[in-house]
């Protein structure tokens, strides 16, 4: 698609709205001097470009890409209105957008009568379902894998609740059985699920913990800020995902947290939580005396924490879902080939002479360490940073990312190093965009090159004989 095409076109549709109005004079007070924005323009535009290029396939680090081009036209024709999606009266449209989007999302994860709404992201969104689960359970606590983002332990301090960390397995996912430990002593209200960690990607068994959990009386609440679009991929004949029995059970817990801002082509400000029961609407009863009063119609912001929220975020997301549908085919067909290249390159690195694999993806994250003789977390500590250093700073450079990992990770996973230190650096890439399927050979052949000269001494000056 043309973009400025269709960014065009939103500020057409836009001033035609305007003209129905009648001329409007723009007061003096606003004007500002073109000369001065051109440079300040020039000045952003060198800022902007000190970025790494995200957009491109060489960029395999961090969890960010741009927002699909639908979605920055979508965002750009709602913002030149601005709605505030607070309230009717100040989105109607939008607020109608939400609803709908709404409504998509909760289809997807498979809540047929849910309550819901977008966020800032997700952990606003991760803190109304904790503020959800501790009005509904009182005096209990929280537990969450010791691999789960770390915003539930910090909300759980915010919300006065204790927090219990439960360890995790060899693949990053909550132990079952030290749940079930747990959960014995009575004292956990909720439980959280992480369907894709933050590190790694790795998805919790949420099948067995909706069953542990619930037979303790417990809720569960899915953290699917990253993986929740993944859904789209469990029921696919090819079974990109292994066992869907996770992503299935989805569907009989209590809350879910997914970031359209992540997987959903979204720029950032577009996180959701949504709750299978809508009865717990009655948590976030207050009265406002500012809104609320153009119709007997619920607003969102009775059911949010956040107050004034971008309607434009609800009309990104809308005009996405339009052409890219929440469908295995539509959304789905992006993330498989994320998927297809992170089981890829993953055995690329289980069989190449430098680097080895630190955990198995369950998603589309890939979590490696170069080779090195000494077998130790000091020694992959050293050789990942060099390297990442080394392939973002070449001439074809490739950019990796460093997560710190701890010695307890390492004693899971690879039982064979010595840990020496608490944490090492090791790398890691998350290849959420399509485009890093078709790139992955280069991507590869890249990493080993960097890999193979570090390890070789600088050779020095030719000697003569
Ligand atoms: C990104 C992420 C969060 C935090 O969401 P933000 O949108 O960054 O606020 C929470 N949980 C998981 C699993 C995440 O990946």
């Amino acid at each position: 698609m043309d973009l400025s095409h269709w960014l065009l076109r939103a500020v057409d549709e836009h001033r035609r709205w305007t003209e129905q109005y009648g001329p409007t004079v723009q007061h003096p007070a606003t004007a500002v001097d073109e000369r001065q924005l051109e440079d300040a323009f020039q000045r952003l535009g060198k800022a902007l470009a000190s970025c790494y290029p995200f957009f491109h396939p060489r960029y395999a680090g961090q969890m960010i890409k741009p927002p699909h081009p639908v979605a920055v036209v979508g965002q750009l024709a709602a913002v030149l209105v601005n709605p505030n999606n607070h309230a009717l009266d100040g989105g109607p449209a939008t607020t109608a957008l939400e609803e709908e989007v709404v409504d998509l999302l909760a289809a997807m994860v498979g809540f047929p009568t849910p309550l819901g709404h977008l966020t800032g992201g997700g952990t606003t969104a991760n803190l109304e379902a904790l503020f959800v689960a501790r009005e509904s359970h009182p005096g209990l606590g929280v537990a969450a894998s010791e691999e789960a983002h770390y915003t539930h332990a910090r909300m759980c301090h915010l919300l006065g609740v204790p927090f219990h960390p439960v360890p995790t397995d060899g693949h990053g996912r909550m132990d079952v059985t030290a749940l079930r430990d747990l959960l014995a002593t009575g004292r956990i209200g909720t439980v959280v699920a992480t369907a894709g960690t933050t590190a790694a990607g790795a998805v919790d068994p949420v099948h067995l913990i909706a069953d542990l959990a619930h037979r303790a009386g417990a809720r569960v609440h899915v953290d699917a800020a990253y993986g929740g679009f993944f859904r789209l991929l469990a029921d696919e004949p090819d079974r990109p995902l292994g066992d869907p029995a996770p992503w299935h059970a989805i569907g009989r817990c209590d809350s879910v947290v997914v970031d359209p801002h992540k997987h959903g082509l979204q720029p950032y400000g577009c996180g959701a939580v949504l709750f299978a029961d809508p009865d717990v609407a009655r948590f976030y009863r207050h009265d406002s005396p500012y809104t609320y009063y153009t119709s007997d119609r619920p607003h969102l912001g009775e059911i949010s924490l956040e107050c004034s929220r971008p309607g434009a975020a609800a009309a990104a997301l809308w005009l996405t879902l339009q052409v890219i549908p929440l469908t295995a085919p539509g959304l789905g067909s992006l993330l498989a080939a994320g998927r297809r290249a992170a089981v890829r390159w993953s055995a690329l690195l289980a069989g190449s002479d430098e680097f080895d694999v630190f955990q198995e993806p369950d998603l589309d994250i890939v979590t490696y360490y170069p080779k090195t003789p000494g077998r130790t977390m000091s020694a992959i500590d050293s050789a990942s940073r060099t390297l990442a250093d080394r392939c973002a700073a070449a001439a074809d450079p490739v950019f990796v990312s460093l997560p710190r990992t701890s010695a307890r990770a390492f004693r899971r996973r690879r039982p064979e190093i010595v840990r020496d230190r608490p944490e090492a650096s090791i790398l890691r890439s998350v290849l959420m965009k399509p485009e890093s399927e078709t790139y992955l050979d280069h991507l590869h052949a890249r990493l080993e090159e960097e890999a193979r000269a570090a390890r070789t001494p600088n050779p020095g000056p030719a000697r003569t004989a």
